[in-house]
């Protein structure tokens, strides 16, 4: 029932979004379409069913959670990102906490695939929901949740909203969630945090949301990017984002030369991949978009200039986000003083 539902929705906005799909195609043309979507809704949905991330070693004592790409929902419990965990000497240190309480209690499963140990500490990388609403879970299980101060701010004034935004795509699945902001905020620009014998080193990124922090364990030289760096799909850039706080923050992450990095959302990766699909757009979007944006060229013209780019079109959400991140980052610069 709930999928017939789902369909007749989805089917009745496609078809409010406008004429031009339907005389295109034609009507044996949404037939086909309209079957292509049963379809398609039957693989994701049966793909989805009861969606729990699986460890996956990154090296020595480091693992992560490799989440799908796709959009949040009641089967994956808002994990469409990636998370990560460190067995430590005296417990486990988990790297974002999900985006409910369900989620976490399905990250807390698939660490206790690989450890009996305790989730004794929860780093944060970002304030977007699903780095840090499984807090609560988490803490009420005895951790400690740690982030840099800027933030664990953003997260106090993100909580209200995110929940909210969250209750459209989760419905009762985000009950019992609480938004409980890192109760240990780090002051300055970087901090190093010593957790059951492991060393962490965090930094401000500022690209996805104001506050994002990477988190660099230098022993095992690998990197949890937070929403720095995508790969597999287009990066997001949102309105509060900065292209310009990104392209920096990459270059420091260049200079750590990781064997290993934990993207914010794809495959973990190397640092060749995380340039390719990640490093080069902020390049594009600070040296090709910004510059036009400084030279006051009319956005509409500059932005169907480089709709089309060979470099970065295979990567998923390519054909929806570019164009509005091309926006953004224009809109970016052209407020510059
Ligand atoms: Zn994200």
């Amino acid at each position: 029932m709930a999928a017939i539902f789902s369909i007749t929705v989805r089917a009745g906005t496609y078809r409010g979004q406008g004429r031009s799909y339907r005389e295109r195609v034609g009507r044996s043309g949404v037939e086909r379409w309209f079957l292509t979507v049963l379809l398609g809704l039957s693989i994701a949905s049966s793909a989805y069913a009861d969606y729990q991330p699986k460890a996956e070693l990154v090296t020595g004592n480091v693992y992560a959670l490799v989440g799908p790409l796709g959009q949040r929902s009641p089967k994956n419990d808002g994990l469409n990102a990636n998370f990560g965990f460190v067995v430590a000497r005296d417990g486990v240190i988990l790297i974002d906490s999900g985006a409910s309480r369900l989620g976490a209690e399905k990250i807390a499963q698939a660490i206790a695939t690989v450890t009996d140990k305790p989730v004794r500490w929860v780093v944060n990388t970002g304030s977007q929901d699903h780095r840090w609403l499984g807090n609560d879970y988490f803490a009420a299980h005895g951790a400690e949740t740690i982030a840099m101060s800027r933030t664990a701010a953003t997260q106090v004034q993100q909580a209200e909203g995110q929940l909210k935004g969250l209750q459209g795509f989760l419905n009762t699945r985000l009950e019992g969630t609480r938004a409980l902001p890192a109760q240990r905020p780090l002051a300055g620009e970087e901090a190093a945090l010593e957790l059951g014998g492991e060393t962490l080193r965090l930094r401000y990124t500022h690209a996805h949301f104001p506050g994002d922090a990477w988190v660099w364990l230098p022993k095992q030289r690998v990197v949890f990017s937070g929403d720095l760096v995508y790969v597999e799909r287009l990066l997001g850039v949102m309105p509060w984002s900065s292209v310009i706080s990104g392209q920096k923050a990459f270059l420091a992450l260049e200079a750590l030369q990781p064997a290993r990095v934990v993207p914010g959302h794809g495959k973990v990766c190397d640092l060749a991949q995380a340039r390719r699909e990640s490093g080069d757009y902020y390049d594009f979007l600070v040296n090709k978009i910004g510059v036009a944006a400084q030279d006051m060229q009319p956005m509409s013209q500059v932005l169907d200039q480089y709709a089309d780019l060979a470099a970065f079109r295979h990567l998923e959400n390519y054909a929806e986000l570019h164009r509005a991140n091309m926006n953004r980052a224009f809109t970016e610069f052209e407020a510059l003083p």
